[in-house]
């Protein structure tokens, strides 16, 4: 490893959303939060120039990088060569949101579901996809570690108390916190927000389990979804009379009254929970 500098002669793309971290501080919490141990795999979600890569192979992890920028590339190629040549950091030059994620044979080890972490400084462009992508379709990792928008986050863990399609759908699948809020000083170049890193821990399935008597998980998950979806249509209306659109009124009854829950609660008010027993109920 050579000594890291933030933005190694790499003119930083605003296309791809490049801001490179340069901030050990911060650096030290994602590393802190992620709670790794050394017989784990990592997915990092562009590398940029290896600030968080150099941090990530220190703790004895197998890295897997994928980075969008060939420029990027051959600079991590240069600075990591002895850990790539140890296939202790495998590097793919592409897109994360296209085709396959990675095969056993291109990596030398089989990612599936729970078997490995995502670590990243992510570019904020694409954080929906991202979440998307790795919480609702299979292989999930065990948890994230992300840094995002610092309002992105806070919508995510609704700290307003105010519940949204997005909160309700990260909680669907795993426990986010906020681990700290990290100023844009923090960065080069600096972006116009303030950013934060996340965590979503305990991603799973499970969840979503006894909803049906034996659909498989994917088609409820999508159930779920297009009830949660109904429920958030009309900010201004009750939750119950949303989800009129995807479901009889009587039937809503009866759900209202076995859940306890409140006739004129909004969408906003309920929690994941409600979401999950109100798809059992209108199964
Ligand atoms: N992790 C680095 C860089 C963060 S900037 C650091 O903290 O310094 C975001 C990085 O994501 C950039 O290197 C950018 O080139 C890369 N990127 C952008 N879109 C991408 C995509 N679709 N797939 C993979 N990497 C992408």
């Amino acid at each position: 490893m050579t000594e890291h500098k933030p933005n190694p002669g790499l003119r930083a793309k605003k296309s791809l959303g490049q801001h490179f971290l340069n901030s050990p501080s911060a650096l030290k919490k994602i590393i802190a939060a992620a709670k790794l141990s050394a017989d784990e795999v990592v997915l990092e979600i562009g590398p940029g120039t290896g600030i968080l890569t150099e941090a990530l192979l220190k703790t004895g992890v197998k890295v897997i990088a994928i980075e969008k920028d060939a420029r990027a590339c051959d600079v991590l190629t240069g600075r990591f060569s002895s850990e790539i040549s140890e296939k202790r950091l495998i590097l793919k030059v592409g897109d994360v949101l296209e085709g396959e994620m990675v095969t056993a044979n291109d990596v030398g080890h089989k990612i599936v579901d729970g078997n490995y972490v995502i670590v990243a400084n992510i570019p904020y462009y694409i954080t929906g996809a991202i979440l998307e992508k790795f919480l609702e379709y299979s292989p999930r990792p065990n948890r994230m570690i992300l840094l995002v928008q610092k309002e992105v986050a806070e919508r995510i863990v609704a700290r307003d108390k105010k519940e949204s399609i997005l909160s309700i759908s990260i909680k669907a699948f795993g426990t986010p916190y906020v681990v700290t809020i990290v100023p844009r000083g923090a960065f080069v170049p600096a972006p116009n927000v303030d950013s934060a890193v996340l965590a979503i821990e305990d991603i799973s399935v499970n969840r979503f389990s006894g909803m049906s008597s034996k659909q498989p998980a994917e088609d409820e998950i999508k159930r779920f979804f297009d009830i949660v979806h109904a429920g958030f249509a009309h900010k201004r209306k009750y939750a119950r009379r949303n989800l009129e659109r995807v479901c009889d009124h009587l039937k809503l009854d009866t759900i209202w009254k076995n859940l306890s829950l409140d006739g004129k609660i909004r969408s906003e008010d309920m929690v994941m929970e409600d979401w999950i027993n109100i798809t059992k109920g209108i199964k």
